[in-house]
């Protein structure tokens, strides 16, 4: 019997694990979940010594049941390879007597990678599976990093072609870069003369246009999105919890059955989520401690039971989790709602309206395992630096977000539990930022200097994704105006 998933706004029709990959989004708007939650085949403790791939296979094939152990055993492969520049993929590091578990091994070295680089072969798998033949055209809207990571999934995979929108002016002059030295045939990166929201609007409005749908269909052609709604992306990110547990079991860091904590720099609420999961399918993961930047959303809704979007947006300096509204969070919702689509969506309607919504009491007391904490800006800068000073360990701008809200959880409690705290992004990224709370006068160096800097001062090489863009050519020159994304993408696929 396949596991079956529905959306969490309450359409009728249920669909397989692949149907959902290529669907991304139920039509009603909600979210794919799975009808229940699975568990592991194997104790945890069976997991203990095993290679990333094999936990993953062990993890992701509870949740794809429609997937042949061949079909998804092919795709681990071909995702996880060299890659990554570490052979573990997602190595538990002690520093600082603390733990780490770095995602930023990976092509674009952000934890994005973790679930983009196998994002491409599941979708690809899928499509066979239901005897698609269509060309898969992906169309994301980015501020920087989700699109950059895309296109190093995407890059070269036969069946798809993918077309970023970035807003001109609107990335770091590093992920611009990035993003403009892109190889691959089927790639495309497009300038747009406008903000990240007009970008957003503008791919929306393409996935909802019927007439350019029929003249995709016409020539071939089918869209598909690579957001991070996608159950594609959420299910490869329980893999890294159980391989953490396991790392920890090894390295001796944890007892048998002791339980450990884990702290999640949080935006769009899917890192999390995939932490929430990997428990229900018998991790022993105890807290889940969410750290919020400045646009601290998820904090106060963990105190009070309300969700408000109603606030001034923060710039800060871990852009990747200026978000209000965190998509993912709906799954959570479902979940302690009684898996009640038709509460969860009275919710999500008033999200829309009203731009909040309360959960009840009972919901509230559901949430237990979770606990919200924000970090301010000179908390962050203050947690880089100490790191820094004590260990020589340099975390990047997420990263701290979440050591500096651990800190704040050992201040306020007894727990005992050791925690690992889920390193997001390679500090190579976010140089600048990560530099300058170590000491201001880093700030007088440009770009690469600062690259180089970094490196002396952590004693770790630079990184192939940083060194390559110092010297490649920029092969992507289109901008456009907002009004001409359509015609952009038209233009692209030769449809008139
Ligand atoms: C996307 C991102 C996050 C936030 O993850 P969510 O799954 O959206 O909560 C945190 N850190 C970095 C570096 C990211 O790129």
């Amino acid at each position: 019997m396949d596991l079956l998933y529905r959306s969490t706004r309450g359409e009728k029709q249920q669909v397989t694990a692949s149907q959902a990959i290529i669907k991304g989004l139920a039509d009603d708007g909600g979210l794919y979940v799975p009808l229940s939650l699975p568990k592991l085949s194997v104790e945890p403790e069976a997991l203990v010594g095993l290679p990333y791939q094999e936990v993953a296979y062990l993890v992701m094939k509870e949740f794809l049941t429609d997937f042949t152990e061949a079909e998804l055993r092919a795709c681990i492969k071909r995702a996880y390879d060299d890659k990554f520049d570490d052979q573990a993929i997602a190595p538990l590091v002690k520093r600082d007597g603390q733990y780490f578990l770095e995602l930023f091994h990976g092509a674009t070295i952000a934890f994005k990678d973790m679930a983009l680089s196998i994002l491409p072969h599941l979708l690809t798998t899928s499509l066979k599976k239901n005897h698609v033949d269509k060309e898969i055209v992906i169309l994301t809207a980015t501020s920087g990093d989700t699109g950059k990571a895309a296109l190093a999934g995407f890059a070269d995979v036969p069946g798809t072609s993918i077309i970023v929108f970035y807003p001109k002016g609107g990335v770091s002059p590093i992920q611009e870069k990035q993003m403009l030295t892109q190889k691959g045939q089927n790639t495309t990166v497009i300038g747009v003369e406008g903000n990240f929201d007009d970008c957003q609007t503008g791919v929306k409005k393409m996935f909802a246009d019927v007439k350019l749908k029929e003249d995709l269909a016409a020539h071939g052609y089918q869209f598909s999105s690579a957001n991070s709604i996608n159950i594609g992306r959420l299910v490869p990110q329980v893999a890294y919890y159980a391989y953490a547990y396991a790392c920890m079991r090894a390295q001796g860091e944890l007892k048998s059955g002791q339980k450990m904590n884990v702290v999640v720099p949080t935006g769009n609420f899917g890192n999390i989520l995939a932490a929430y999961y990997a428990k229900q399918m018998g991790i022993p993961i105890d807290q889940l401690i969410c750290a919020s930047n400045e646009n601290r959303v998820l904090f106060d809704f963990f105190q009070s039971g309300c969700y408000d979007r109603n606030r001034d947006f923060i710039l800060t300096s871990s852009p990747s989790m200026d978000i209000l509204i965190s998509s993912n969070l709906e799954r959570l919702i479902y979940l302690i709602a009684g898996e009640s689509t038709e509460k969860n969506a009275a919710m999500m309607a008033e999200l829309q309206t009203k731009g909040s919504y309360t959960i009840t009491a009972k919901m509230k007391e559901k949430l237990a395992d979770f606990c919200g904490i924000y970090a301010d800006e000179s908390e962050v800068f203050g947690v880089i630096r100490e790191i820094q000073e004590r260990s020589g360990y340099v975390i990047d701008t997420h990263t701290a977000v979440a050591a500096a809200a651990l800190k704040k959880y050992c201040d306020n409690t007894a727990d005992q539990n050791p925690c690992v705290i889920i390193s997001t992004a390679s500090p190579y990224k976010f140089a600048r930022s990560v530099m300058n709370a170590i000491d201001s006068k880093y700030d007088a160096l440009e770009d690469f200097a600062l690259i180089d800097e970094l490196s002396r001062l952590s004693g770790v090489k630079v990184p192939k994704a940083i060194e390559e863009i110092r010297t490649a050519p920029i092969l992507h020159h289109t901008v456009c105006a907002k009004e001409m994304m359509e015609d952009s993408v038209r233009n692209v696929l030769s449809i008139s």
